[in-house]
């Protein structure tokens, strides 16, 4: 049986950040006892679901929203019924999402307690101008108190994400920022180019002319500025966005860039297990009612998945991950399946995608399927072959977007 890597999603936040449009509410809070409830049952009941023994999970990702405005009685409510649920690997890598702000010492004490050992904080930036355009809660001294308080509850793999791209930042600007997070010393740093969403305040000031749109020539020369600060500072450029100093990459994400199986669940949570792709209900009230429906022995609501009474010989609808809160699902075909592998494992920047595995998998060779467009990617210098691997260039790296949807 596959061993799987386990997102669970939080949707709870104290106020939206202005870029952001991740699944998530500032109104809820009054949801989230019941939510933490639901959650519990969806885990037991996909782990019921398996044939043949609890499946093997390997890593947790507690990923929003915020995760660290659960308390840790709630954090714990989830993680034992995962254990119960599932054979967690006595070894697993647990992260946990957590904003500056929204922690101490005894909070991250507790949590550790609890066999979290791993956190991402979402930093974004030294600079306070910046933290107020992203209309972030805190100050650059929370995020370093928060470092702080990590280190002091035991916590030795930490990471920060940072954001670049922003309307009006200079390179100078950025490298302010990198100069002010490099000495936290932390062992893994995650950098996002700044990308506005439709429907964000910031979509709004660009449209009425408050904000300038992000200049991707700047952008490009704060990448490359990363890149040198981080490489000088020990970190290893593991995956387009991703560092991380030796044996510190992110065993849950580098699951997703292998294409290999995860279960997502929580409100929104996407998963891909037993040849299926599928995703949970995203408003967090009607997934509440979703687990508590089944719990409750209520299976003929519209759109409920499954429906009443089970169709017999449905392989989609009895399989293994079966969760009521899905709101869809299919099967990945075999087209879906080599594209997904390309477009995953190229971001891998050392592993990239080995053509030897993709033959292997698909009974067919990559310059088979794909021969045009890597010769035309090569000419472009986007991509490069070494040994059995097929690599991004150093050009392709900041042009990945332009690579991967040749191979949509
Ligand atoms: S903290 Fe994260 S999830 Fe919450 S609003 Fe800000 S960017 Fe979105």
């Amino acid at each position: 049986m596959d061993a799987y890597a386990l997102y669970l999603h939080i949707p709870f936040c104290r106020q939206r950040c202005s870029y952001c449009d991740f699944n998530t509410y500032t109104t809820l809070s009054d949801l989230q006892a019941a939510y933490v409830a639901a959650l519990a049952a969806e885990i037991r009941q996909v782990g019921a679901s398996a044939v043949g023994g609890r499946p093997a999970v390997h890593t947790i990702f507690f990923g929003g929203g915020t995760p660290s405005l659960l308390t840790p009685a709630q954090l714990a409510t989830i993680l034992s019924a995962a254990h119960a649920a599932f054979a967690v690997d006595p070894a697993a890598e647990i992260t946990l999402e957590a904003n500056p702000g929204t922690v101490d010492v005894a909070y991250l004490t507790a949590i550790r307690a609890l066999g979290v050992n791993r956190l991402s904080f979402g930093v974004q930036s030294a600079l306070p101008g910046e933290l107020a355009l992203l209309g972030r809660a805190h100050d650059f001294a929370a995020a370093v108190a928060a470092v702080e308080a990590a280190r002091a509850a035991g916590f030795d793999n930490l990471n920060l994400d940072l954001i670049y791209g922003l309307p009006g930042q200079s390179v100078a600007d950025w490298q302010r920022t990198l100069d002010a997070v490099l000495p936290l010393n932390v062992e893994h740093i995650s950098l996002y180019c700044l990308t506005i969403e439709p429907g964000t305040p910031m979509q709004r000031w660009l449209h009425n002319g408050t904000i300038l749109a992000p200049d991707a020539d700047t952008a490009a020369d704060q990448y490359e500025a990363a890149g040198r600060a981080l490489a000088a500072a020990g970190f290893q450029h593991y995956e387009i966005s991703n560092w991380a100093r030796p044996g510190r990459e992110c065993r849950h994400n580098l699951v997703y860039w292998r294409n290999e199986p995860y279960l997502g669940l929580g409100a929104g949570a996407h998963g891909s297990a037993g040849g299926y792709r599928y995703h949970v209900v995203r408003q967090p009230r009607a997934y509440v009612k979703r687990i508590r429906n089944y719990e409750l022995g209520i299976r003929n609501e519209a759109g409920a998945f499954p429906p009443a009474p089970l169709p017999p010989r449905s392989p989609a609808l009895n399989a293994f991950p079966l969760s009521p809160a899905v709101a869809d699902y299919h099967r990945v075909g075999r087209d879906e399946a080599m594209s997904d592998t390309a477009i995953t494992q190229l971001r891998l920047l050392d592993e990239g995608l080995s053509l030897g595995a993709f033959a292997g998998r698909f009974g067919q060779s990559f310059d088979e399927v794909y021969g045009d467009t890597v010769s035309q990617l090569q000419t472009w210098e986007l991509l490069q072959r070494r040994g059995d691997r097929l690599l991004l260039t150093e050009k392709g790296r900041f042009l990945s977007n332009q690579v991967f949807y040749r191979f949509v």
